[in-house]
């Protein structure tokens, strides 16, 4: 099943580092969206079906843990599932966004790492 999947980092020289480890870890890619920021991000998600949302926590204008919140308030979305992908340290913040059902990969990471994840958080929702 090929995946449908959202890159949100307001760095655009990590979001094409990201899809370029997508592209090398085997995930079947369908569309690849980016945005800059959550909001940026929520505009995508109004417009496309997505399967996947890859979201740096640190941005501007709205950062990863305010996007992640405002997704599972809201019905249509709620459920996507959502890998966090940031150099965050921070043990409760972590444990917060966990809370909402995130995943959580520390950068850099490998292909395989990404696989792995995509893989588990992606047959959770298998079906739904
Ligand atoms: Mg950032």
């Amino acid at each position: 099943m090929a995946l449908n999947i959202l890159v949100v980092d307001d760095s655009a020289v990590m979001r094409s580092m990201i899809i370029r480890t997508l592209q090398m870890s085997g995930v079947e890619l369908g569309e690849v969206h980016q945005a800059a920021n959550g909001q940026e991000a929520l505009v995508v998600l109004d417009q496309h079906w997505l399967d996947l949302a890859l979201v740096d926590i640190n941005m501007p204008v709205m950062n990863g843990e305010e996007l992640i919140e405002c997704i599972r308030q809201k019905p249509a979305i709620a459920d996507l599932p959502i890998v966090v992908i940031s150099t965050e340290g921070s043990e409760t913040r972590i444990e917060r966004l966990q809370q909402h059902g995130a995943k959580f990969v520390h950068k850099p990471f490998t292909p395989e790492t990404i696989q792995q994840i995509i893989q588990s958080v992606t047959e959770v929702t298998n079906g739904r």
